[in-house]
């Protein structure tokens, strides 16, 4: 993000950062960083930017030089519809005669929702190893449009390491000292992610997402996401203690969720990463959050909705048959 952020903007354009979350914030902190002017677009908690909004900011501010989108927010596993709201930014451009760059932060959305860079006109499209490529953490991809590539020509560098060029020059080797033995994890993670076949990828990591969801909706806790990515389930905790839940979780099912984060979220709901899980691990998870959530007043019985499991997460024995 941020050698995105350096490589192409100067201090002084001004960009539209739609705020959906922990991470579409943190769009508008790195630009701080670098002097970048950002208009904000404040949404409501779980909500994503409709393609309208856009195109409303955009024609009220003839000077945006880009929109810096969150493919999946994973503060609420919110999903932007970088389907269409890629194409109505190519398209004002167009029609105000200049170039809108549309960058998109797809790190936990690459191999779990659907994403198509080019025929969504994304310009930069950015990903990371450690969420859907099941990778350990530490390297990040940046992929970038002829467009943001003679954007990026055409600036003055700034950073030494994070400077995209220096890459973009050197790129069949590496300008600095590669992490050797993360891109060896990442290629083999590839390789299995490949033979699996990228859409069943995906198809899985969707079946998990659903199965979650309806085994959190069946305890009659309310999602935060109005449009649901496959990255994270978060709900809300309504009555429920989420530090209780998830040390109980922890320490008497060896199952690790995640807490919220930020003011409005921290205390507030759970998360769970669906994100390369087999079926019987999402039916062990399932009765795990039964168990703890009986103990703290908040019964359910997963039984009346099992066949329905059975059919919803049949996507995910995708990783059970080939392990
Ligand atoms: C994980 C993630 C990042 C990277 O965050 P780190 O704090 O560096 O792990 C950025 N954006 C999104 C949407 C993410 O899910």
């Amino acid at each position: 993000m941020e050698a995105l952020v350096g490589s192409l903007f100067s201090a002084g354009e001004r960009v539209l950062v739609p705020v959906g979350g922990k991470f579409g914030r943190r769009w508008v902190e790195i630009c701080g960083a670098f002097g970048v002017e950002v208009m904000t677009l404040e949404l409501e908690v779980g909500e994503a930017p409709s393609p309208e909004e856009i195109r409303n900011h955009l024609n009220n501010a003839a000077d945006i030089v880009a929109v810096l989108l969150t493919h999946s927010e994973t503060s609420t596993g919110c999903l932007t519809d970088l389907r269409s709201i890629g194409p109505v930014i190519k398209d004002v451009g167009i029609k105000q005669g200049r170039k809108i760059i549309c960058c998109a932060d797809c790190i936990s959305s690459l191999c779990v929702d659907e994403l198509s860079k080019d025929e969504w006109d994304i310009d930069c499209a950015i990903a990371a190893s450690q969420k859907g490529l099941l990778a350990p953490p530490g390297l990040a991809f940046v992929c970038l449009s002829s467009e943001a590539l003679s954007r990026m020509k055409t600036r003055a560098s700034s950073g030494y390491y994070f400077d995209l060029r220096r890459y973009y020059d050197d790129v069949c080797r590496s300008p600095f000292t590669p992490a050797v033995s993360l891109v060896r994890a990442v290629r083999e993670s590839l390789r299995y992610l490949l033979s699996l076949g990228l859409d069943n990828v995906v198809g899985a990591n969707r079946s998990a997402a659903e199965g979650l969801r309806r085994i959190v909706e069946h305890a009659q806790f309310r999602l935060v996401a109005r449009q649901s990515s496959n990255a994270v389930v978060a709900f809300w905790l309504d009555g429920v203690d989420p530090l209780a839940a998830a040390r109980l979780l922890r320490e008497e099912h060896g199952i690790v969720v995640a807490q919220g984060q930020g003011e409005t979220l921290s205390g507030r709901i759970l998360r769970v990463s669906p994100i390369g899980k087999s079926k019987s691990s999402l039916l062990a998870f399932g009765r795990a959050f039964e168990a703890t959530m009986a103990k703290l007043g908040r019964e359910f019985a997963l039984d009346d909705i099992m066949e329905e499991l059975d059919r919803t997460l049949e996507g995910s024995r995708l990783w059970e048959s080939q392990r």
